[in-house]
């Protein structure tokens, strides 16, 4: 049996989820825009799935646009946000630790004329509230904190930040990307204070290639795709009703187990931290005040993460170096946060999801042993 531990990756599409993408492909496989009966039974289905995320993240159903995933909607939700709110406000507020998606936009504003102050993560992974507010003043037109770290799982105090941003600045636009959040803490869109959140539907035991984006009540986005007007205008294209249908599913299926699956993770991670802990060649690398126990990083002195890696995985154990998205590259993240590059070369992310078990855990700690041996004599 593999143990597959690289869930921040990409999860595994659950039953409910390949169910209901086979429905919408060999039943339901009209155009939501047609307006005879089988288009309409397609739009149904995208109307179910958007009241299932919208279910999620305790909003209404209008809030909720759907896009091909994260990396779209954070895009599309920075951009718009910049371009109506931006013209005379030229400020960005952001993490210094944002995943590419949002990062690489914020950079392409910089070059549009933007100033973006970035804030550092402290030793934890997490970003300080106080000095994320402080950084806010009223040229500042965009505010944008991810609620989970990546590669990390530090968890950003986004409720404190938003919150007080929005007391002090109410016309900030705040904008959290939930990726790694989403279906594993509980998100309530009104507490949280954002007005714009990013989702993805692969990190939830849904297929790839579909996110979808919450926009606040009376927010303006300027849309980035243009064409037909599907979405209220705001993300033109036919919609793919496979994969939003499957989106719903999978969020429909686990949204009354979210708090049991935490547990589990959180007895899981508990065990895996303390097993890696008694060996003194590890150092953890996730020790955030509020750590969100899905994400575990920690480095395995002397050896390179990718070799690491490639052992494990002849174990038929996945885990991931840094992030997936960095493709092996040097972390970032854990460079922002003070860890010395050695420490940072030989970082391990290890991710788990609701359907992660303690024999998966207990195979990797006895891997990491052996791996450790085998490799340290080189
Ligand atoms: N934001 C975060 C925090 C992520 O972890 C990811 C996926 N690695 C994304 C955005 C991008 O998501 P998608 O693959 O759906 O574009």
């Amino acid at each position: 049996m593999p143990a597959y531990l690289d869930n921040a990756a990409t999860t595994k599409p659950c039953e409910e989820a390949v169910s209901a993408c086979i429905a919408a492909m060999t039943e339901n496989y009209g155009n939501p825009s047609s307006l005879h009966k089988v288009g309409l039974s397609a739009e149904l289905a995208v109307t179910d799935a958007r009241k299932s995320i919208a279910a999620a993240l305790v909003c209404q159903p209008e809030c909720i646009t759907f896009t091909s995933g994260a990396t779209e909607a954070n895009n599309t939700l920075i951009l718009g946000a910049a371009e109506n709110y931006g013209r005379r406000k030229k400020k960005i507020v952001v993490s210094a630790v944002e995943h590419p998606s949002v990062e690489e936009t914020v950079k392409l504003l910089e070059k549009n004329g933007f100033e973006a102050v970035r804030i550092k993560p402290q030793r934890d992974g997490s970003v300080d509230a106080d000095e994320f507010v402080a950084a806010v003043d009223n040229n500042t037109c965009l505010a944008s904190c991810m609620y989970v770290n990546n590669e990390t799982g530090a968890i950003m105090p986004v409720k404190r930040i938003f919150t007080q941003i929005k007391r002090l600045y109410p016309d900030c636009i705040t904008h959290c990307d939930a990726v790694q959040a989403f279906m594993k803490l509980p998100i309530k869109t009104a507490d949280l204070n954002a007005d714009l959140i990013t989702v993805s539907g692969h990190k939830v035991h849904a297929p790839k290639g579909v996110g979808a984006m919450y926009i606040r009540k009376g927010i303006r986005i300027a849309p980035r795709m243009i064409g037909g007007g599907q979405e209220k205008g705001l993300r033109s294209g036919t919609e793919s009703v496979p994969l939003i249908s499957a989106f719903g599913a999978a969020v429909r299926s686990q949204l009354p187990t979210i708090a049991t699956a935490y547990s589990n993770a959180e007895e899981l991670s508990g065990r895996l931290r303390k097993k890696l802990s008694a060996l003194n060649y590890i150092t953890i690398n996730s020790n955030a005040e509020e750590q969100c126990p899905y994400i575990l990083n920690f480095s395995v002195s002397g050896i390179r993460s990718e070799i690491m890696l490639h052992f494990l995985e002849s174990k038929n154990i996945y885990v991931s170096s840094g992030s997936a998205c960095s493709k092996g590259g040097h972390s970032s993240v854990l460079t922002a946060m003070g860890i010395p590059d050695k420490t940072a070369d030989s970082a391990i992310r290890v991710s788990l999801s609701r359907m992660s078990s303690c024999g998966e855990v207990e195979a990797l700690v006895t891997a990491i042993q052996e791996g450790y041996l085998s490799l340290a004599k080189r």
